[in-house]
């Protein structure tokens, strides 16, 4: 299936720079740039009684900062920042969350496996440390070279995300938050990060979908060092599908991209997406490969050492979504390089 599908796109352009553009009723698009080749990410002011609550934070940046005080002063002081909702742990979401929590006094609410693993890649903690990593990625074949190049990144997470909350308000999947007198309900999604929210409204018709669901480009789908053999594939699927019993006139409410009506087909088309990738890798693995020899099967762009750890956690994404549905089997060579061939019929 072509990736374009026929979504519906309400609003064609974003708001500019430190203003908001009401969405929903009560609900504000709040649009931040991004220092990346995704150049941008979208938050979200939701009304909340006699003040309001903030759905991520961006970057931990002074300009994130600088556009949240140009954004804010159309509502502070009468209407203060109340909590601040966290949707995962990447730093384009959490970054300058601690920071926004204290100057507001606001408490954070996030699940309990966002918090934790924003604090063990922070900390560097064992599985969560770049060493795990370089080392999970030279087990599937990536070269010294470029290992090393991502050792000498250093722990880039800390740059995005200066500082972390030290306490927060947990969220559960399906726990059921009260904003502005509307409740939503908290869906949990895996296999992008570990205990992702998503926001869905019933009420309003509206998913705040995080990274989970975007409409143009395919959210990253990885495997962490830390559970390498994880189908981290098979969990994004599988929270996919829980999203795709949504109401079908949903406005959803990405990260990234525009606001859009068409959620059933847009999971539809990223399920056919990923079934086209496995496929892909499978009719190139006539004999063993590894990982990194299978980059180029999945990226047909060069890839710079940081889109390499992304395209890597992809790969491996893939290859044990195929082994575990039985496609291929690992062949470990003494070399202590993991390497996958398709399972043929006689086998
Ligand atoms: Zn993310």
């Amino acid at each position: 299936m072509d990736l374009a599908v026929t979504l519906r796109y309400p609003h064609e352009t974003p708001p500019l720079r430190g203003t908001t553009l009401e969405v929903a009723p009560g609900i504000h698009w709040v649009r931040m740039p991004l220092p990346f080749a995704l150049d941008h990410i979208n938050l979200w002011l939701l009304e909340d009684g006699d003040g309001i609550t903030l759905i991520d934070s961006g970057l931990g940046s002074q300009l994130t900062h600088d556009i949240w005080g140009e954004v804010l002063a159309a509502w502070l002081p009468q209407r203060p920042v109340k909590r601040i909702v966290v949707t995962h742990f990447h730093p384009d979401h959490i970054g300058l969350a601690a920071r926004l929590a204290e100057e507001h006094r606001a408490p954070i609410w996030m699940t309990l496996g966002e918090f934790v693993a924003a604090h063990a890649m922070w900390q560097q903690l064992p599985g969560f440390d770049i060493e795990t990593m370089a080392r999970h990625f030279a087990a599937h074949g990536l070269s010294a070279a470029v290992c090393d190049a991502l050792r000498n990144y250093g722990n880039r997470y800390r740059k995005g995300a200066p500082a972390l909350p030290r306490t927060f308000r947990r969220l559960f999947d399906g726990s059921r938050l009260d904003i502005g007198g509307r409740g939503w309900r908290v869906i949990c999604g895996h296999g992008h990060s570990p205990e992702h929210a998503s926001l869905y409204c019933e009420e309003l018709g509206v998913l705040i979908s995080g990274d989970m669901v975007l409409p143009r480009i395919s959210t990253n789908v990885g495997v962490h060092a830390v559970a390498p053999d994880d189908d981290g594939l098979a969990e994004f699927l599988d929270s996919l599908a829980v999203l795709s019993h949504l109401p079908g006139d949903t406005l959803v409410l990405p990260s990234h991209g525009l606001p859009f009506h068409g959620l059933q087909p847009r999971i539809a088309a990223l399920g056919a997406h990923h079934d086209d990738r496995c496929a892909e890798l499978l009719a190139a693995m006539d004999a063993p490969k590894t990982a990194a020899e299978l980059l180029p099967v999945l990226f047909s762009r060069p890839l710079d050492t940081f889109q390499t750890m992304f395209a890597m956690g992809e790969a491996i994404a893939h290859l044990n979504h195929v082994l575990h549905r039985n496609q291929v089997r690992k062949v470990e060579a003494s070399d202590g390089i993991i390497r996958f061939v398709r399972q043929t019929e006689k086998e």
